[in-house]
């Protein structure tokens, strides 16, 4: 017998847990932070599982709504990852304030590529990259004993690597399946606006723009920093990186496959040295390596620079002391980021106090309702799940002629 225990991921955005229950077998997909309901959830005990025999743990990709409970795992459990979604978790593990929730010792991690096959007892697993707004995300073709499971993960099909996802749906057409666990983020969301409008976009922007440019993208979000790269160099302006995506940064380009810009090298890439009194080990270890500017450098070469920077970085904005003329980009979908520090009201305090007109230029990292449809008409699931959505009775209404649609709630099970 074959079934899905639903653990978390329905009716809410994020906080992903299927148990899929094989025999003796058993596969964890994904193990995210509920967003929401962080608090309450907030109890080890409850979440580490006592005995991991026969149980494997698979992660779609790095977003803490998809990894970041993996701390909290019994270190007998292998965790199944990409290459890069395993180094991003390290270097932003690193970064992290070490705590129960920020603790990979020990884990015993296991990485896959596209076209690996990783067999558990009757489970036979097909990991396949998809496009996200994190590089190294995957989908998951689960074959069980009782017919095919398929896992969207979080995926898009307008995105810069959108071949990623036709890949994924290619795959999944061929072997016919039971169920389709899909995502639906964008139900209420719909904004098709792809990698390069927002490239033209905020290159209009800050063409036009005669002083400082903030621009705020999520620190793992690498096709957003290769935008905003592209327009500096365009724009004969200076991208200056926060320590933390320059840190980042370097450790991804150590895989060839991904093309970052080179942090050290680049002449068209600084680092912002945040005001502190003391800096952390990796933080002394970037800014010893690349070429660094201050708030007192910036606030010299307002017009030359486009400072990647967040609501966190405020009191920096406040020693920089903007000029007339300036922009700030919003290039995320709040509160969506994995820094989710936005407090929406005090930030805009902050942009009046400043000046700072604010333009919302940003492509989803989620596919658009018509995207959703068409991919489900070509995949052609018996069966489909809506998770990672807040409106699982808008997706089933929006696509029941494509499909039967099962509601589950959190904690039940579905039975192939
Ligand atoms: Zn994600």
């Amino acid at each position: 017998m074959v079934n899905i225990q639903l653990l978390g991921g329905v009716g809410e955005i994020g906080g992903n847990k299927f148990l899929i229950r094989d025999g003796d077998s058993k596969l964890l997909l994904d193990f995210g932070m509920s967003l929401g309901l962080r608090g309450r959830f907030f109890s080890e005990p409850f979440l580490a599982p006592r005995d991991g025999q026969g149980l494997i743990s698979l992660l779609s990709h790095s977003h803490i709504d998809h990894a970041m409970c993996i701390s909290l795992l019994n270190r007998k459990i292998p965790v199944y990852c990409g290459e890069t979604t395993l180094a991003i978790l390290r270097t932003l593990s690193e970064m992290r304030q070490k705590g129960f929730e920020n603790d990979l010792d020990g884990l015993d991690f296991r990485t896959f590529r596209t076209g690996d096959k990783i067999s558990l007892g009757n489970i036979q697993l097909e990991p396949i990259h998809v496009d996200h707004s994190v590089p190294g995300s995957y989908g998951f073709l689960v074959h069980t004993s009782s017919g095919t499971i398929a896992y969207s993960g979080d995926f898009r099909a307008h995105g810069s690597k959108s071949t990623l996802t036709t890949d994924f749906v290619d795959n999944a057409k061929k072997s016919p399946h039971e169920i389709f666990l899909c995502e639906g983020t964008n139900l209420v969301r719909g904004d098709l606006r792809t990698e390069q409008e927002v490239l033209e976009k905020s290159e209009h922007v800050i063409r036009k723009t005669t002083g400082l440019v903030l621009a705020s993208f999520s620190s793992a979000d690498i096709d957003r920093l290769r935008t905003f790269h592209e327009i500096a160099e365009k724009s004969d302006r200076i991208l200056a990186l926060s320590m933390k995506q320059a840190y980042l940064l370097r450790s991804l380009s150590k895989d060839k496959h991904l093309e970052v810009p080179d942090v050290l090298k680049d002449p068209h890439i600084t680092v912002y040295q945040r005001t502190k009194k003391t800096y952390y080990h990796w933080e002394k270890d970037i800014l010893g390596q690349a070429s660094v500017k201050t708030s007192k450098d910036i606030r010299e070469m307002q017009d030359k620079v486009i400072l990647a920077s967040s609501s966190y970085d405020m009191n920096e904005v406040l020693d920089i002391q903007p000029g007339p003329g300036g922009a700030f980009i919003n290039s995320s979908s709040e509160p969506f980021n994995e820094e989710m520090e936005i407090d929406h009201e005090r930030f805009i305090n902050w942009l009046n106090h400043f000046g700072l007109p604010m333009y919302q230029i940003h492509s989803s990292g989620h596919m658009m309702p018509t995207e959703l449809r068409e991919t489900i008409g070509q995949i052609q699931p018996k069966r489909l799940v809506p998770i990672h959505t807040e409106q699982p009775e808008l997706y089933r209404l929006f696509v029941k002629d494509l499909t039967k649609v099962e509601l589950g709630t959190k904690g039940s099970t579905v039975e192939l």
